[in-house]
């Protein structure tokens, strides 16, 4: 901590004069940069719209060659999806032994069938598809770069550039969709995620964890007979109370601080069929022990050693005391990994509100990682420094109405410049 103090403090008093040229150069950027963002949201890039993420991709790749980055796109036909964009540029002075790596998508959640499709500037508020989520962290992106360009700095970085085409809806599996961007993490000494940025209040919160999730399928077996014959030795307690049963334990004993586990559907009866999409359907009757019943639901914790007990648990739930003539069953499916609190990404944010302080501005909070969902910064997180919530600020993230704050490209933009520049 002591050699990081003396680092920022021998690094705030030389920056002075270059910073304040970075800083102008971002302000004067402010109208391009929602011009730009208007184009980006006009553009539909749903994460199924393979044209449609392409077409942003192709708006923004001259953006990064202008800036002397070389680009290429990485296609995802393999997974079923459009393209990400990938962008290298070390400078001629760098003495980094590691690139920064800037990540964000190209992707939103909504699709052509959606009725939210326009860009719509309100004074300082403007609403629009990914509008925060994130076409409004690539333009944070883009102007803290411009910045650094205008006053010579980025000759003494190294910089990569990773946009997915498909994080609101990843291809699979994660290991092909991702394969490209866990390299570029492996080899970074530090990711800078341009997600949503959050305010509570007059403070901005930049995000040092997200918590993963998991999806979990229980299955539960039981005896068909005449509803008479209920909880005799021949047919059992049937299907449906043993679900319960184990429903109900796991609300009693699963629990802990920083996780939370949801049942997100129940089928029950003499069979069940259920759907990828989120639907199904079952028979049953009323006199009929019923023979099957299902549900599903997903874990949402902050370790991987959480993520491993709370599969111990429930497993164990599962496993033991069925009731009679039952059986059970649970099957876990692993999304996105947690991004951890760790030690160094906490000292990312220290420099951030380095940078912060160096730009004029507030310090940022730690957002709560109850308050974030998991992103594709997880996915790397394990293998590098990490902070996210870098890009522009926003509510309403994923619904009609989605809306940024017009001011905060600039603020952030002048952050993430200096952050930037002080990591190198
Ligand atoms: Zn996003």
């Amino acid at each position: 901590m002591l050699l990081l103090v003396a680092f920022l403090t021998f690094a705030s008093l030389w920056a002075q004069p270059n910073t304040a040229t970075v800083l102008s150069a971002i302000d004067r950027d402010a109208d391009r940069s929602i011009a730009l963002l208007e184009k980006l949201v006009n553009l539909n890039s749903g994460s199924y719209n393979i044209e449609g993420v392409k077409a942003v991709a192709a708006v923004v790749e001259p953006e990064l060659k202008a800036l002397g980055f070389a680009t290429r796109t990485i296609p995802l036909d393999e997974v079923k999806r459009s393209v990400h964009l990938y962008g290298e540029r070390k400078g001629r002075a760098t003495k980094m032994a590691k690139p920064v790596l800037l990540i964000g998508h190209l992707d939103t959640v909504f699709e052509k069938t959606s009725p939210f499709q326009k860009f719509e500037r309100k004074g300082t508020q403007a609403t629009g598809p990914g509008v925060s989520d994130m076409k409004g962290g690539i333009v944070v992106m883009l102007s803290a770069l411009k910045g650094l360009q205008a006053a010579g700095l980025l000759e003494e970085l190294w910089i990569t550039v990773f946009l997915t085409g498909d994080e609101e809806d990843s291809g699979d599996p994660l290991a092909v969709t991702r394969r490209d961007f866990i390299v570029a993490g492996q080899a970074a000494k530090a990711a800078l995620c341009f997600e949503t940025g959050v305010r509570r209040g007059n403070l901005d919160y930049a995000t040092t964890a997200r918590r993963g999730y998991v999806d979990w399928e229980l299955r539960v077996k039981g005896v068909a007979g005449h509803s008479g014959g209920i909880f005799s030795e021949k047919l059992g307690h049937g299907a449906i109370f043993e679900l319960s049963r184990i429903l109900n334990e796991m609300h009693e004993n699963v629990r802990e601080p920083n996780m939370t586990f949801n049942v997100g559907m129940v089928l029950g009866g003499n069979s069940v069929q259920p759907k990828e999409a989120g639907s199904g359907s079952v028979t049953g009757k009323v006199n009929i022990v019923p023979a099957e019943a299902m549900a599903r639901g997903e874990i949402r914790a902050l370790s991987l050693e959480q993520v491993a007990r709370i599969k111990d648990k429930m497993h164990g739930i599962v496993a033991s005391k069925n009731l009679p003539g039952t059986s059970a069953e649970i099957k876990f499916d692993d999304g996105f990994p947690p991004m951890s609190p760790t030690g160094g990404n906490k000292k990312l944010l220290a420099v951030l509100n380095e940078a912060s302080k160096l730009a004029g501005l507030p310090e940022l909070g730690e957002l709560d990682p109850m308050e974030r969902g998991a992103g594709d910064i997880s996915v790397i997180a394990p293998y590098v420094d990490s902070l996210s919530g870098l890009g522009a600020i926003g509510t309403g993230a994923h619904a009609i109405g989605e809306t940024v704050d017009l001011t905060s490209i600039p603020r952030q933009a002048k952050r993430a410049a200096l952050l930037v520049h002080l990591l190198k």
